[in-house]
């Protein structure tokens, strides 16, 4: 490869026609799925005043400190490159009355599209990342936070077929309850400071539930005989959390109490959750949410109860790229014309057979001066992973007969007709 070409820039990937195939696969089911709980889709924009994530993730968190791709556009105006979809989803609720108008509107709603962390890329970490999002505005009842858990059940395990995803759930109490719990964390952690990095040290100064879910093995260790969370907490905040877990039961999803999902993001409280799978890594959540009653009133100014969810289409494509019922596609079949002259004439004929079969994908090859047939059928078999191709030459038409090529079969090719072909593509067309 030439040294003069300018490559992607590090941790912002292409998508190859491979995944997008299996991606708008998952789209459809995730369509469907959005369809059948009646949320509405909304499309949000990639760029936002910076002021907003500041306001809403929190200044001193993770990704407004150290990942937002952030600068001053033309007029000097600080703008950012969304790092999660939430706070723009809010945004627009607000700014379009979605959500409150002299009153709350219960309302639900999904996103998708990419977002962007200045972060370390690795596997299943990227600078550019793709992220489906949901939404629900208005509704404070513990049934909406069973609701969506159970909307992704149905998604990762019914649709998906994960069975070896884990819910992991926990909550993190109102705002009282987190500052106790800070001080129940510090209280702990005293006669442990030799053994924290200066890195934990600082967590533990400025954000203390921040060391529970550390991936460092050393600190996980220390933490296990830390008092757990629902110890500490208000009774509001226990009971929800006892009755959200019963729901659970009764509904059959199974799920791990996990004291060190505390999310990274300011704006949460009381459930939070993450569904994770061991075959992903150090990077093992798919998907994280949970409630933020306050992140609304935070942006607008109105108070309005909320709680959401977001995963990340890579780690999800790495754990469905083998699900046949995803990647199956009808045929794809290689249309080829063999005639010196005259081709407008076999570009109707393939034309027709577009008009019929809406289903299938049909490929034209002219086979010219600067091509061959043999050159047709191998870029049939091997690049497009063709099931047949259809030959048509000067003969073929005056005789209305088709040559029939069978890739990856041990049959002879045939000379068949209009009917014949037909019948064919009539079979894959419905299939
Ligand atoms: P993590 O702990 O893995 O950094 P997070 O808590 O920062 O995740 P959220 O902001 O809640 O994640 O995003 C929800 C989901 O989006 C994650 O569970 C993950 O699947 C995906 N995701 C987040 N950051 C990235 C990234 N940099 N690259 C790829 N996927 C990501
Ligand atoms: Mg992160």
């Amino acid at each position: 490869m030439s040294d003069k070409l300018i490559k992607s820039i590090k941790g912002i990937n292409d998508i190859l026609p491979e995944d997008v195939e299996i991606l708008q696969n998952l789209e459809k089911v995730i369509y469907n799925i959005a369809n059948q709980y009646c949320i509405s889709e909304i499309r949000l924009p990639l760029l936002e005043k910076t002021e907003l994530f500041k306001r809403s993730i929190g200044i001193g968190s993770e990704i407004v400190e150290k990942e937002m791709y952030t600068f001053e556009d033309n007029n000097g105006e600080l703008i950012s490159l969304r790092p999660e979809g939430t706070a723009s989803c809010v945004r627009c609720a607000l700014e379009n009355n979605l959500i409150y108008d002299r009153g709350i509107k219960k309302k639900k709603y999904w996103y998708h599209g990419p977002m962007f962390r200045y972060e370390n890329p690795q596997r299943g970490r990227f600078r550019q990342f793709y992220q489906f999002g949901f939404e629900y505005f208005g509704f404070s009842n513990i049934d909406n936070d069973v609701e969506l858990i159970s909307l992704c059940k149905r998604l990762f395990i019914s649709k998906l077929d994960l069975t070896n995803i884990k819910l992991h759930i926990n909550s993190i109490g109102n705002k009282e309850d987190r500052v106790k719990y800070a001080e129940t964390i510090s209280t702990f952690l005293k006669k442990y400071k030799n053994d924290l990095n200066q890195i934990q040290k600082n967590t533990l100064v400025r954000n203390p539930m921040r060391l529970l879910d550390s991936k460092d093995k050393k600190i996980q260790n220390i933490l296990t005989d830390l008092p757990k969370f629902i110890n500490v907490m208000s009774d509001h905040s226990r009971v929800r959390f006892e009755s959200i877990l019963e729901k659970l039961d009764e509904l059959k999803i199974k799920y791990y109490v996990d004291n060190s999902i505390v999310r990274g993001l300011d704006y949460y409280n009381d459930t939070v959750f993450e569904w994770k799978h061991s075959s992903l890594g150090s990077q093992d959540a798919v998907c994280a949410g949970g409630r933020y009653d306050e992140l609304v009133k935070e942006i607008g100014g109105v108070s309005v109860p909320a709680m959401g969810f977001a995963f990340g289409v890579e780690r999800l494509l790495d754990l469905i790229r083998d699900n046949k019922k995803l990647s199956y596609t009808r045929p794809r079949i290689l249309l080829i014309n063999i005639s010196k002259e005259n081709s407008y004439k076999y570009f109707l004929k393939f034309e027709e057979l577009r008009d019929k079969y809406h289903a299938i994908k049909f490929y034209n090859y002219n086979v010219d001066e600067n091509s061959s047939l043999r050159a047709a059928l191998q870029f049939g078999s091997k690049n497009l992973n063709c099931k047949y191709a259809v030959i048509i030459g000067d003969s073929e038409l005056s005789d209305n007969l088709y040559t029939l090529k069978e890739f990856h079969a041990k049959n002879e090719d045939k000379k068949i007709s209009q009917n014949e072909l037909d019948k064919i593509l009539k079979d894959i067309n419905n299939g």
